[in-house]
């Protein structure tokens, strides 16, 4: 099979490649280099064969067009992407990912190709209920506050995908993403568990923010990336939403003392207040843990790396200079 990845040199896009090369398919990654990095393909794709690379933006039509007539399937993940900059951007952060995914989705229903959504588990808001289904309500904030700009240009993604298949018969998964970590994982771009990592091998204070008893459940990129091309295996798919994430929940103060115990670092850990850390009126989520039962149900679904084993990955990926450090 040709597949078309967008957002294939981003963190989740490359193993996402890998894994389609590994299966013996070929695999144009389209991606534009503003969050994504060729150090991410480079030496897992670049050099193998079946595998191009071309740098450019989904919202050029006619690149788009062509790369869409060339696959068999779509793997839409390139976005805007990190609370930081969503936050400190909201008109890029529309632009790149809702203005984007109309021209893939466009791309797609005029040539008929399945294409899978890379959505976010940001789209639940602050959350109405836990664990968040699928189907449940969602509760964004304020379009004065930035972080909403992001979960509410997913939520459109979603609802043009699945409007297209309705109206129009185009195959489309949706995956919601729910705070996927591994190697390959920039920093730059606010996350935590980078963030924590490099905080303690530089043997910097662990910086929290807010009281640190949020929760968060991570996953490994692995595990999100075999659930997708499963999804994307089985027309039963078509047509639905999916979580795809790890139930392990912990605090980001527990998370802190995993990733100084793991590390073997002696780094304070300390609490930065969301104002300081972002901007002012910030809103974070208390908790988010996912309901996973549909994932596990239809595909059997489990995440198999638990997050002593992602810190670990992650310390020898930086000790090796990864990550732009
Ligand atoms: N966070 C933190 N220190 C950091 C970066 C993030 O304490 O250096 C917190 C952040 O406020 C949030 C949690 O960790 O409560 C997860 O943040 P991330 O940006 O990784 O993901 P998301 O907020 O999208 O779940």
């Amino acid at each position: 099979m040709r597949y078309l990845v967008t957002g294939g040199a981003g963190f989740i896009g490359s193993y996402l490649c890998e894994a389609l090369l590994d299966a013996g398919h070929s695999v144009i990654a389209l991606d534009n280099l503003s969050t994504g990095r060729i150090e991410n393909i480079e030496p897992a794709c670049l050099a193998r064969p079946g595998f191009t690379f071309i740098e450019g933006t989904v919202r050029d039509e006619e690149l788009t067009g062509r790369l869409v007539d060339d696959a068999d399937v779509i793997f839409h993940l390139a976005s805007a992407v990190g609370v930081s900059l969503v936050v400190n951007r909201p008109a890029h952060t529309i632009e790149e990912t809702a203005f984007a995914s109309e021209v893939v989705l466009n791309a797609a229903l005029e040539r008929n190709r399945p294409v899978f959504i890379a959505s976010s588990s940001e789209v639940y808001g602050k959350g109405v209920s836990l664990p968040m289904a699928e189907d449940d309500d969602l509760l964004l904030g304020p379009p004065d506050k930035g972080r909403w700009a992001y979960a509410c240009s997913k939520l459109l993604d979603e609802f043009l995908a699945l409007a297209y298949y309705r109206e129009y018969d185009l195959p489309v998964v949706v995956g919601r993403f729910f705070n996927t970590v591994g190697a390959r994982q920039a920093g730059r771009w606010g996350m935590v568990l980078p963030n924590f990592v490099q905080q303690a091998m530089r043997g910097d204070p662990i910086v929290v923010y807010g009281d640190g008893e949020q929760t968060r459940c991570f996953v490994h990129v692995s595990d999100v990336v075999g659930a997708v091309i499963k999804l994307m295996n089985r027309p039963e798919s078509y047509g639905k939403v999916y979580n795809i994430g790890s139930t392990d929940e912990l605090t980001m103060n527990q998370l802190a003392e995993r990733v100084r115990s793991v590390c073997g670092s002696s780094s304070p850990i300390e609490h930065l207040p969301y104002d300081e850390a972002y901007t002012e009126g910030f809103e974070d989520l208390r908790r988010r843990v996912p309901d996973i039962s549909r994932v596990r149900d239809e595909i059997g679904f489990e995440p198999t790396l638990t997050i002593d084993e992602i810190i670990r990955e992650l310390r020898i990926y930086y000790s090796k200079g990864g990550g732009n450090q």
